[in-house]
C-alpha cells in the first residue's frame, strides 16, 4: 500500500473542546454573520471587501495585518464591511510543495497537519476575538470545514473546485454566505450550476454520516476572470459588458439573493496585483452607470498583505510578504479602502 498513515487527527468535536469559543465570542460571531447575510439579501447596502493575503502563512503577520484592517474598518464602518481573507489551505496551482498552514504550520519545516489544524483554528479565533472581525477561508477540502464551522463567516469555493459535487453539496449545508468561483477557463456555466447545487437541499455522505442539508440561500458568484486555452492570456470578466451579460443570465436563473463578488486579482488582473484598485474603481463606475449591476455586485475580493508582491519560500523570508500569489502592500491597500469608501 502506498499510503503511509502517520497519526490520527483529532475529531472536530475534540478540537472544539480543546479550543472552544467563549459564549461572548459566539454571540459576536452570529451578529457579524447576520451583517454579512444582510449584505447578500440587500437589506444592508454597504459594500463587502474580502481582503487579505493569498495564503495566511504566518500568524503574527496575519494578526498585524488584521489589527491594521480593524482600525480602517472603524473609520469606514458606514460604507464598507471588511472581512479578512484568512486562507489556510492555499496550495500552489500544481498542488506541489506548500499546501497552506493547515498542512504546514511552518512553511520552512516538514508538513504537520496534526499541529496545522490547531494553528488554523487558533489564528481564526484570534482574529475574531482580538480584532472583532469575522473571517473568510477557502474550502479546499470539504471534510475539513468541520474544524472551523463554528468560527468562519464566509466561505469561498475556488475556481478548481466549483465544478466538484462534494464542494457543491457541502456548501448546501453551510449557514454562512458561500461564493462559487467561475472555472479557470472562464466558464460561467460551471459557476451557475454550482450556485444552483449550493442553494438546493441534498442527501449525501458527509464525513462518517449519512447527512441531509437544507440548501444555502446565500450561495453566490465570484468572478475571477479566465485563461485563454490557446494563448494562455488572462481574460478578465469584470468589464461593463461582462457584468451586463452575466447579470442578465443571473437574473434569468431565479436564484435566491443574486449576488456577485468581483475578485480583483487572479485572471482579472493577470496577477498584476497593483491593478486591483483600478479594477475596483472600474467596476464601481459600471455600478454607477447601470442599476442592475449596482444591485447585484455586493463587493470585492482583494489580495493584500503587509508588504507588496510575492517571494519564494526561503530561510530568510520577508515578514508579511506573500509566499503564493502577489499581493497589494499595506499603504496602497489603506489608500484604496478610503477611496472605495468615498466613492460608495
Ligand atoms: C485564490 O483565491 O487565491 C485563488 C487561487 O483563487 P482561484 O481559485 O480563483 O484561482
Ligand atoms: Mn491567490
Amino acid at each position: 500500500m502506498s499510503f503511509q498513515y502517520i497519526r490520527t487527527i483529532p475529531s472536530p468535536d475534540h478540537l472544539k473542546a480543546l479550543m472552544p469559543l467563549s459564549s461572548k465570542t459566539e454571540a459576536h460571531r452570529l451578529e457579524k454573520v447576520n451583517e454579512l447575510k444582510a449584505i447578500f439579501s440587500g437589506e444592508d447596502s454597504r459594500l463587502l471587501l474580502i481582503i487579505g493575503p493569498c495564503s495566511a502563512d504566518n500568524e503574527t503577520a496575519v494578526l498585524e495585518y488584521t489589527t491594521r484592517l480593524a482600525k480602517v474598518q472603524e473609520k469606514v464602518k458606514d460604507k464598507l464591511l471588511l472581512v479578512p481573507r484568512i486562507y489556510t489551505n492555499k496550495p500552489r496551482t500544481t498542488g506541489d510543495g506548500y499546501k497552506g498552514m493547515m498542512h504546514q504550520p511552518d512553511p520552512n519545516a516538514k508538513p504537520n497537519a496534526f499541529e496545522g489544524i490547531k494553528a488554523i483554528r487558533r489564528m481564526h479565533i484570534r482574529v475574531l476575538t482580538e480584532c472583532g472581525m469575522i473571517t473568510a477561508d477557502e474550502m479546499l477540502y470539504p471534510t475539513n470545514y468541520a474544524f472551523l464551522d463554528d468560527v468562519l463567516g464566509y466561505v469561498a469555493v475556488g475556481a478548481r473546485s466549483s465544478e466538484n459535487q462534494e464542494h457543491r453539496l457541502t456548501v448546501s449545508g453551510l449557514d454562512v454566505p458561500a461564493g462559487m468561483k467561475n472555472g479557470t477557463s472562464g466558464d460561467i456555466s460551471v459557476m451557475f450550476n454550482a450556485i444552483q447545487a449550493g442553494q438546493h437541499p441534498h442527501d449525501f455522505i458527509y464525513r462518517n454520516w449519512e447527512a441531509s442539508t437544507s440548501g444555502n440561500p446565500y450561495t453566490h458568484a465570484i468572478l475571477r476572470g479566465g485563461t485563454d486555452p490557446v494563448t494562455g492570456r488572462s481574460i478578465p470578466n469584470y468589464h461593463f459588458e461582462d457584468l451586463e451579460y452575466i447579470t442578465s443570465l443571473y437574473e434569468s436563473r431565479n436564484f435566491r439573493n443574486p449576488a456577485i463578488i468581483v475578485d480583483a486579482n487572479h485572471a482579472n488582473s493577470g496577477k498584476r496585483f497593483e491593478q486591483q484598485p483600478r479594477i475596483i474603481s472600474e467596476v464601481m463606475h459600471s455600478m454607477r452607470y447601470d442599476s442592475h449591476i449596482a444591485k447585484i455586485v455586493k463587493g470585492f475580493m482583494v489580495e493584500s498583505y503587509l508588504v507588496e508582491g510575492s517571494q519564494k519560500i526561503s530561510a530568510d523570508q520577508v515578514y508579511g510578504k506573500s509566499i503564493t500569489d502577489p499581493c497589494l502592500g499595506w499603504d496602497a491597500t489603506e489608500a484604496m479602502l478610503y477611496d472605495i469608501a468615498e466613492k460608495v
